[in-house]
């Protein structure tokens, strides 16, 4: 994976710190705190700070490559993902996994804001919380 090409083509400069961060999140398959990205940033940045952390992950999510996860839990996670076409995100909620959700009920809800409340829709925000077909198999108990 080009990950130098990748944070050029957001537009921002690729610095070590962010192509780290883009490294960590696309290697971990799973959602992950930018607490957690800070512990294992330090493992090549001793005094990165956390603030670093949480703007360098503001500015990689607003290019689309990485997806923030508004957890039940009200906390913020982040996950990578390169699926560059209109989608939504599946969240399991007891094993981290995040899985692609083609589904999209946009025209149902543009017809709603249109016909009902007479207003015009301009993006809409979709995610799914639930648990993983092998964490329903497994009968694990969200945390
Ligand atoms: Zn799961
Ligand atoms: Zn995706
Ligand atoms: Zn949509």
């Amino acid at each position: 994976m080009d990950t130098n090409r990748i944070v050029k083509e957001l537009g921002l400069k690729a610095t070590p710190k962010r192509i780290a961060i883009l490294e960590i999140l696309a290697e971990a398959f799973c959602y992950l705190g930018p607490e957690e990205i800070w512990r294992k940033l330090q493992t090549r940045f001793k005094r990165i700070g956390l603030p670093t952390v949480y703007r360098n992950l503001e500015e990689l999510s607003n290019g689309g490559v990485i997806i923030k996860i508004i957890h039940p839990n009200r906390k913020l996670y982040y996950y990578y993902c390169n699926n560059t076409s209109h989608h939504h995100h599946f969240v399991c909620i007891a094993c981290r996994r995040v899985q692609d959700l083609e589904f999209c009920g946009e025209e149902k809800i543009i017809r709603e804001v249109e016909d009902t409340l007479k207003g015009k829709v301009v993006s809409h925000l979709f995610q799914v919380y639930g648990l993983c077909s092998d964490c329903t198999l497994s009968h694990a108990v969200p945390t």
